[in-house]
């Protein structure tokens, strides 16, 4: 049976319940812990702290690593992006960690991934994560590559992504060029789709043949000397899948915040945001920046209408208009330096002995006082003999 007590307790007054749902509120805004409550069966879970809805037309690239502008993320975000999947393999396993910690993340799919395990894209759209592409074959020679070879790589990396999605608008155009390998061709030929081409912030080197200790180390490490970013990992790499847990553990535990980006629509406009939020180097206060509005061919219309200066306006002016025309030359320095040398007291000539150096004996003599040749009586012995050879080299 309960006591009275312990009664009161289980039973919370009205009151009770509204602080608790106040604190929790604050406790919401103040922290990532906030985003746990929405993850079910994982109160302690990292959570996505917000939607950042972007243009891809109003900033047609992004990325630290290679551009000047970069998403406009506040201190301690972190978006997370993945690159060439699906592999059912690793795929599934990053798609679960994600899901695990209730995380949104951005995957840029390759086109002949999306055509062998289709289904492994419609588990990314269902998970409710961004897809963007990685061109059709990820060839690493974007770099150098013509417009008509671009288009194709670029073109059929979409066409084979959205063959795999049940909706076809679930792609974002978002697209990643591989390797990074930028070039103007393929810039250009994404900014004509609309595409929005993502380079990152930082990586984790989890391509190469490291540790998934190692990659979380560096993934920790790269993101604290930021203090926010855009991560890229691939989620077709064993070491990747074994870093994971605990990169979003590390994310947790030092209070960074996931950010989940998505591209706007004409039914959801874009995230409103200042333009310098954008920029990689943001201006400090100290750095004189212009922020008037730009003077217009209308602005210099109407500076027209006003009456220009006539000669007439300087009348007042002592000197006549057709004499101020001519300048007088200027007094200095020729008539002063003559009349300084004019009037200069004759100093007596230098003796020629002033610039006579006392004889030097030949660098030769010299040697032979203080080296013993081999052979030859020493005028002066040095103490020490040294080594005619060892002089000589250089
Ligand atoms: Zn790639």
């Amino acid at each position: 049976m309960r006591d009275r007590k312990s009664a009161c307790v289980g039973r919370p007054t009205w009151l009770a319940v509204l602080l608790g749902t106040v604190a929790g509120m604050a406790l919401s805004l103040g922290s990532s812990g906030a985003w746990a409550a929405d993850c079910p069966g994982n109160p302690n879970a990292l959570g996505t702290s917000r939607v950042l809805v972007v243009d891809p037309r109003e900033h047609p690239r992004l990325g630290a690593m290679q551009y000047k502008e970069t998403l406009p993320l506040r201190d301690h975000e972190v978006v997370i992006t993945f690159d060439d999947g699906p592999l059912p393999k690793y795929s599934n396993q990053v798609l679960q960690i994600l899901a695990d910690q209730c995380v949104k993340a951005t995957f840029f799919t390759i086109g002949r991934q999306a055509k062998a395990d289709p289904e492994g894209v419609r588990k990314l759209a269902a998970a409710g994560h961004t897809i963007g592409t990685h061109s059709q074959n990820h060839p690493l020679s974007m770099n150098r590559m013509t417009l008509e070879q671009v288009q194709p790589e670029v073109d059929q990396g979409i066409a084979w992504t959205k063959a795999a999605l049940t909706d076809p608008s679930a792609l974002s155009p978002f697209f990643r060029v591989p390797g990074l390998l930028r070039g103007d061709a393929v810039e250009s030929y994404a900014a004509s789709l609309g595409l929005q081409v993502w380079s990152a912030d930082f990586l984790a080197d989890d391509w190469r043949s490291i540790s998934g200790a190692k990659v979380h180390e560096l993934a920790m490490k790269r993101l604290e000397a930021r203090g926010k970013g855009i991560l890229l990992l691939h989620d077709i790499q064993a070491r990747t899948v074994a870093a994971l847990p605990k990169i979003l553990a590390d994310l947790k535990a030092k209070n960074y915040r996931i950010v989940h980006v998505v591209a706007a629509t004409p039914d959801r406009p874009a995230t409103p945001t200042e333009p310098e939020d954008w920029l990689v180097h943001r201006p400090s206060d100290e750095t004189p920046v212009a922020h008037w509005p730009a003077i217009t061919p209308a602005d210099l219309a109407g500076a027209d209408t006003r009456a220009r200066a006539a000669l007439d306006d300087f009348g007042n002016l002592d000197v006549p208009p057709t004499a101020s025309r001519t300048l007088p030359k200027p007094a200095w320095p020729r008539p002063l330096v003559k009349q300084r040398l004019a009037t200069a007291p004759a100093l007596p000539a230098p003796s020629a002995e002033l610039f006579t150096w006392p004889p030097v004996a030949p660098l030769s003599a010299r040697r032979h006082q203080v080296v013993r040749v081999e052979g030859q009586a020493a005028t002066k012995p040095a103490s020490r003999p040294v080594r005619l050879a060892a002089l000589r080299r250089r």
